[in-house]
C-alpha cells in the first residue's frame, strides 16, 4: 500500500519532551537570563569540539561582530570573505565599519577559493573570515598557510559546521576546535541543532574570551551572576563600550539536550546524505555534492546542480507542486541592493573593475552557484520513503 506522501519541509528541527522540561527546569529555577545554564551549555560545547573556551551569545551574527572586533577589526579596514554565503557574514564587516573583499567560491564545494585569496590582500587588509558553507568544512590548511604568511587573523563562520569534521595532523577534529583563530556557530532552527536562536565563538586565546565575556553583557565589569550570589555590595563599572549579545538561560538549557542528541543527528544526517548520492547518481546532468576526502561534513544542507537545460524556478516549483519545499542556491550579498556601491569590493582595482549591480566577473562561479542549484529537503526525521519520493520528482523535474 502507498501511503500518499505530502508536505516533506526543507528541514525540521529534532526537539520534544527533553527540551521542554529543561524550559521548565530554567523557569522554575528563577533565573532566566544569561546564568548557570549558559555557563554549563558553554562548558559541554566547548568538550565536544576541544576548544579551551567557549561563549555562547544571542546569534551567529553577533559571534561574527564580536570575533572580528577581537582581531581589531576597524573602520577603514578590509577584510576577505565570500559573497555567496547568508548574508550575516558580509554585514558583521560592515557593522564593524570594515569592507569586505569578496573572493570567489570553488564550483566542486561551494567554499572560498584558497588560489584566489593572495590577490585580494591589500595592506588595508586585517583578517580573513572564511565560510563552512553547509556544513562542508572549507580548506582551512591552504587558507591558514595564506593567512600566516601574511600575518593575517582566520575567523571561521561555522554557522552550519556543528559536528563537521576534518582531518587535521592524521587526526579527525571537529570543527570549532578551532583551526583557525575564532569560530563562530549558530543556533537557528535552520542548523543542525537549534536554541531558538543562539550563537557561540570558540577560542583557544584567553583574553579573547574575557573580551566576548564584557562585550556580550554591556561591557559590564562584573556579571550579574556574581553581584547576584555576592555576600558584599558590589558596584559595577562600565570600563569599554559593550552590547547585549546575551543568550538566555532558557536558550541554554535547550541547547544542552540539543548537544546531547548530536552525535545521533549527525549520523542520521550522514546516512540520508549518502543515499542521496546514491540514488541521484543516475540522474543524467544533475551533479551531486562533492566531500574532499580529509573532511566529513554534517550535511547541513544537501545541495544540487541542476543540469544546464533545467530552469531552477521551474524545478523548484514543479517540486512545490508536488509537496516538496526546497531552497534556491546560497545567495550572494553583492547582487543585493544592501551591497551597492561602495559598501564591497571584489579585490579589482578600481579602473579593472567591470561590476555592474548584480554581476561582478570575479564572481563567476558564485552567481552561477545561486542560480544553477538547489537545497532538497534533509531532516533527522526524514524517512526513507519521504527520500524515495523526493529523488523520484527531482529526477522527474530534471527530464523536462
Ligand atoms: C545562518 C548563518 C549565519 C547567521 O546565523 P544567525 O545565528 O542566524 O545569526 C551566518 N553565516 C552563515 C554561513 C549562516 O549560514
Amino acid at each position: 500500500m502507498s501511503e500518499k506522501i505530502q508536505n516533506i519541509p526543507i528541514t525540521k528541527p529534532w526537539m520534544g519532551e527533553a527540551e521542554a522540561e529543561a524550559t521548565r527546569r530554567a523557569i522554575i529555577s528563577g533565573w532566566v537570563t544569561q546564568g548557570p545554564e549558559v555557563a554549563a551549555f558553554e562548558q559541554e560545547f566547548a568538550a565536544y569540539v576541544g576548544a579551551k573556551h567557549a561563549c555562547a551569545v544571542s546569534n551567529c551574527t553577533t559571534a561574527l561582530h564580536l570575533a572580528l572586533l577581537a582581531v581589531g577589526v576597524q573602520p577603514t579596514d578590509e577584510v576577505i570573505t565570500v559573497s555567496h554565503s547568508y548574508i550575516a557574514t558580509a554585514n558583521s564587516i560592515r557593522y564593524c565599519g570594515a569592507t569586505p573583499v569578496f573572493v570567489d567560491i570553488e564550483p566542486q564545494t561551494y567554499n572560498i577559493n584558497p588560489i584566489l585569496i593572495e590577490d585580494a590582500i591589500s595592506d588595508r587588509t586585517r583578517a580573513i573570515l572564511v565560510v563552512h558553507q553547509m556544513g562542508m568544512p572549507c580548506n582551512l590548511k591552504a587558507i591558514l598557510e595564506i593567512a600566516h604568511s601574511h600575518n593575517l587573523p582566520v575567523i571561521e563562520d561555522a554557522a552550519c559546521a556543528i559536528g563537521s569534521e576534518i582531518l587535521w595532523d592524521g587526526q579527525w577534529e571537529k570543527i570549532g576546535k578551532p583551526h583557525g583563530d575564532i569560530a563562530c556557530f549558530s543556533f537557528h532552527p535552520r542548523k543542525v541543532i537549534t536554541t531558538g536562536d543562539g550563537g557561540m565563538l570558540t577560542t583557544n586565546n584567553p583574553e579573547w574570551d574575557k573580551q566576548f565575556r564584557l562585550w556580550r553583557q554591556h561591557g559590564m565589569s562584573v556579571p550579574d551572576t556574581v553581584r547576584h550570589g555576592a555576600k558584599q555590595v558590589i558596584f559595577e563599572s562600565y570600563p569599554i563600550l559593550g552590547y547585549n549579545y546575551r543568550m538566555t538561560d532558557i536558550q541554554a538549557a535547550v541547547g544542552r539536550e540539543q548537544l546531547k542528541r548530536l552525535p545521533e543527528i549527525v549520523e542520521r544526517r550522514r546516512y540520508l546524505a549518502q543515499r542521496y548520492q546514491e540514488m541521484l547518481a543516475d540522474v543524467p546532468e544533475l551533479k551531486l555534492p562533492t566531500e574532499p576526502a580529509w573532511v566529513k561534513s554534517n550535511w547541513q544542507s544537501y545541495c544540487v546542480r541542476l543540469p544546464a537545460k533545467s530552469d531552477q524556478r521551474q524545478v523548484m516549483q514543479t517540486m512545490l507542486d508536488a509537496g516538496i519545499a526546497t531552497r534556491r542556491g546560497i545567495m550572494c550579498a553583492h547582487r543585493e541592493v544592501a551591497y551597492e556601491h561602495e559598501t564591497w569590493s571584489c579585490g579589482s582595482e578600481k579602473e579593472n573593475c567591470h561590476c555592474t549591480k548584480g554581476t561582478c566577473d570575479r564572481l563567476f562561479e558564485s552567481e552561477q552557484a545561486q542560480d544553477h542549484t538547489i537545497v532538497l529537503p534533509l531532516y533527522h526525521q526524514m524517512t526513507q520513503q519521504e527520500q524515495d519520493y523526493v529523488v523520484k520528482v527531482l529526477n522527474m523535474a530534471c527530464q523536462v
